[in-house]
């Protein structure tokens, strides 16, 4: 079949197009964050997905390839952590053989250090790492496992040394929590080209028990940095980014806030989310997803084309906003968690 470069978009409900699929490869992580797979629920007894159950690399190349056929153009693998699944950067590689992608993977930065190059050399063009705080109290707080800050640090030096750079450090900020690492995590990486990018706590999931005290508006995390470091605001690179982006007055730099809780982004929402176990969900907030992984094991399997048309209706089904009619009701609601679906 001739591929176009980039296929047309689907459109949903609300006339937005599909661009962005983020695909979950584990459901495990190495790290207990409060905020995402706290200890309490994700400890011993956990029942993780078995093997059988996940999608192998072949299954999600498939899958990514008809998504890239509907107009997708920009692939992220997450998870979880995804550098505990085996053989990462074979699936890296298989995906950046599919033409005209962005492909990019987020991580907790932990095993970056070793695996860094192999990915670069895989085909990977850019790597998000989370990092709440620079000083071990707060940041063991966080994430509630025995690792060095520093790690995680060298993890970044190393991607930005083989190519992955500039890279973007994503830090969820929680009131009484770690609202003094806002500063600190500006300034360390001010006069770099890394840009830290300051997420609003969510809601994600049904464990964390969020509320909405523990938000800091974005606003309050770009006044407290302008103050220090006087900051203007800057135009979105492309329509639907997530991060409303800032530069340093003093040309050093720029920053990110993702203001998920108080300024919705639904209206411009692009992402589509591939679990673990292969289930699609059209929301970060959905109760339920829609299971690809048994179309795909079927016998005799689906088409390509029937698997494009599977897509299309899901797309055209779309209708979820669910950040622009948060409530403290819908926060109380069962959703699915981020480590299963991928942030
Ligand atoms: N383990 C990898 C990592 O931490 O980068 C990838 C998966 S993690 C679920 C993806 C992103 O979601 C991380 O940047 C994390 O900080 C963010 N995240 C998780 N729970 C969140 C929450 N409740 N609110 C805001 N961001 C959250
Ligand atoms: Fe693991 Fe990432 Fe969730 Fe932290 S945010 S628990 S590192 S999946
Ligand atoms: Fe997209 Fe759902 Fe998040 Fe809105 S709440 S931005 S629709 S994932």
């Amino acid at each position: 079949m001739t591929r176009l470069k980039h296929p047309l978009p689907l459109i949903d409900k609300l006339g937005r197009p599909l661009r962005d699929l983020r695909i979950s490869v584990t459901d495990r992580c190495n790290f207990r964050c409060t905020y995402c797979m706290p200890r309490e629920m994700f400890g011993a007894e956990y029942a993780f997905l078995p093997h059988k159950e996940i999608l192998s690399f072949e299954e999600i190349t498939l899958i990514a390839k008809s998504f890239v056929d509907c107009g997708v153009q920009k692939i992220r693998l997450t998870g979880g952590e995804p550098l505990l699944r085996r053989d990462i950067d074979r699936l890296v590689s298989q995906l950046a053989e599919i033409p005209h992608i962005d492909l990019s993977l987020t991580t907790n930065g932990s095993l970056l250090g070793k695996r860094a190059r192999a990915l670069k050399d895989a085909g990977l063009q850019r790597i998000t790492v989370s990092l709440d705080a620079l000083d071990a109290p707060t940041f063991k707080r966080m994430n509630d496992a025995d690792y060095p800050v520093s790690r995680v640090l060298e993890g970044i030096e190393a991607a930005d040394t083989v190519g992955l750079g500039p890279i973007k450090v994503n830090a969820v900020i929680q009131q009484g929590v770690n609202e003094h690492a806002i500063l600190e995590l500006a300034q360390h990486f001010r006069g770099t080209p890394h840009i830290v990018r300051f997420i609003e706590y969510m809601d994600v999931g049904s464990t964390n028990g969020w509320n909405l005290d523990q938000v800091v508006p974005s606003k309050k995390i770009i006044d407290r940095i302008s103050a220090q470091f006087p900051l203007e605001s800057l135009q979105p690179l492309y329509q639907g980014e997530v991060a409303q982006r800032w530069r340093y007055l003093d040309g050093q730099g720029e920053v990110g806030v993702i203001s998920s809780v108080t300024q919705a982004f639904c209206s411009a929402c692009s992402r589509l989310r591939l679990s673990t176990d292969g289930h699609l969900f059209t929301c970060l907030f959905a109760q339920k997803g829609h299971d690809m992984r048994t179309l795909l094991r079927g016998t005799p399997s689906i088409s390509e084309g029937d698997l494009r048309a599977w897509i299309e209706k899901k797309w055209g089904a779309r209708d979820d906003r669910y950040s622009e009619i948060r409530t403290t009701e819908t926060a109380k609601q069962q959703k699915i968690e981020m480590s299963y679906i991928g942030g």
